[in-house]
């Protein structure tokens, strides 16, 4: 029996914080009018990072910067009111900071998700988007997507709102690898719980230099204490995140008009210089932390965790038991083996997967710089808009992949696509 194959006027890919804060911002402003949206999601359940929910792991951002505040802070859907709701705002106010732990701002954000159960559809893979064309025009898309047993389900949007996050990004040497032993930080929590090396003591090794490796590390010290647990680094030192006042402004909604329209050149050394705000850094207190257990072991001669500095990965090894990683020691200019029970790869993301999941769409997008509101440029023969979310780094800032801008974004987006299907039903009635 053939399916019926829905259409949509707006169709999310990706059911994060991105898009979630575009259904609320689409539910607030659209109160009275009548828009068909749905948001695919390939998890079974919303889950913010479900890899990395570790104990004791804070949010690097004020809980200010929730999905609604900084464009509407009467919300219902904001941080203070999921805290009212659960009885505990005096008591959070009591802990004096405005940065949760990472379990409750996953529990916030699920909060919201689960009151936007109607407009999403979980265990939905976007694996496709291909253009409908009619008469060499296109005026709605075809979204594919699986479910987890390979079923195909087809629907038609006319807008689509990109909102996929970013994908392991994995270094060279570990490409092809395929193994159990060899996991992306992503996976990580869902790993270690059911990690069993065999042995008593394993040795792991946890290559990164920022937060999520920062972090990975003092997790696997507090799991295997007599453990031992590399921390594999190319640079010299961890270095700390700098979340000081001024440099903080780069994340404030207004910086996106100042990022926007400067020029190219100036962009990517606003990029540069403010790297350390986010990338291969690590929260002050975290480093501290870390420095004070290795310093322990030398007091008491006890302990055999490690911060391989200035270690280049140069080729890795896989067996039945063990991953073999060869190193170059670039301090002492030596070449090493050392075999581990596991590696957990902290390697950061990339951001470009939504070129693959657009590559039918390719020949009708014109040139075009995206736009200010997100919207990427397409030729006049394609009706159809596609606003993009957390791909947008090097025109919109460093902000764009993290929580920062959403609640502001996501209002910028909605009022674009709102402008577009207004025209659109206008010229259907004319
Ligand atoms: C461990 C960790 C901690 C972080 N902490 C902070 C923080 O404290 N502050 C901050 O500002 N930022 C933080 N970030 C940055 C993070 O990117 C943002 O917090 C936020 O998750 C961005 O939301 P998003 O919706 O753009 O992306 P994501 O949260 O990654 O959500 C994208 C969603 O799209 C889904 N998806 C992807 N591809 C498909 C597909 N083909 N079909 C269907 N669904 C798909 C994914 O399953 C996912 O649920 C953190 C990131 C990590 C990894």
């Amino acid at each position: 029996m053939s399916q019926q194959v829905k259409e949509y006027d707006v169709l999310g890919v990706g059911f994060g914080p991105a898009n979630l804060s575009i259904a609320i911002a689409l539910e607030e402003t659209s109160k009275n009018q009548d828009f068909s949206y749905c948001f695919l999601e390939q998890k079974p359940h919303f889950e913010w990072h479900g890899g990395m929910l570790l104990d004791g792991t804070r949010m690097q951002i004020s809980c200010m910067k929730d999905l609604v505040t900084l464009r509407n802070p009467t919300s219902p859907y904001s941080f203070v009111n999921y805290l009212h709701s659960h009885n505990r705002l005096s008591s959070f106010i009591n802990l004096g900071s405005l940065h949760p732990s990472r379990v409750e701002f996953n529990d916030y954000l699920t909060w919201v998700a689960n009151q936007f159960e109607s407009v999403a559809a979980y265990g939905q893979r976007v694996i496709d988007i291909e253009p409908i064309e009619v008469e060499g025009s296109i005026k709605k898309v075809r979204v594919i997507s699986t479910d987890i047993h390979g079923n195909r389900t087809e629907r038609i949007a006319k807008n689509i709102l990109v909102g996929m996050g970013g994908m392991p990004k994995l270094p060279k040497q570990f490409d092809g690898i395929d193994d159990e032993k060899v996991i992306h930080s992503s996976k990580y929590k869902v790993w270690c719980e059911k990690f069993d090396s065999g042995v008593d003591l394993p040795r792991i090794a946890v290559v990164g230099a920022g937060q999520s490796a920062a972090e990975i590390f003092v997790d696997l010290t507090n799991r295997f204490d007599c453990g031992e647990i590399h921390l594999v680094n190319r640079n010299f030192a961890l270095h700390p995140a700098d979340d000081s006042a001024f440099v903080n402004e780069i994340f404030d909604p207004e910086f996106t008009d100042h990022i926007y329209s400067s020029s190219q050149q100036e962009r990517e050394s606003i990029l540069s210089r403010f790297n350390g705000t986010n990338y291969s850094v690590v929260d002050t207190e975290e480093l501290g932390a870390i420095y004070e257990r290795l310093y322990l072991q030398r007091v008491t001669g006890e302990g055999l965790h490690k911060h391989l500095r200035c270690h280049d990965i140069q080729e890795v090894a896989v067996n039945d038991t063990k991953v073999s990683i060869r190193y170059h020691d670039r301090i002492n200019n030596t070449q090493k083996w050392d075999d581990y029970d596991a590696v957990v790869l902290a390697t950061g993301y990339r951001y470009d997967e939504f070129n693959h999941m657009l590559d039918k769409l390719a020949p009708f997008m014109s040139k075009k710089q995206v736009e200010r509101h997100y919207r990427l440029p397409m030729k006049d023969n394609c009706d159809v808009n596609i606003f993009l979310q957390g791909c947008c780094e090097s025109s919109h800032g460093i902000s764009d992949t993290l929580l920062s801008v959403l609640a502001v974004r996501s209002k910028e987006i909605v009022d674009s696509l709102y402008a577009k299907l207004s025209s659109e039903i206008q010229a259907v009635k004319a």
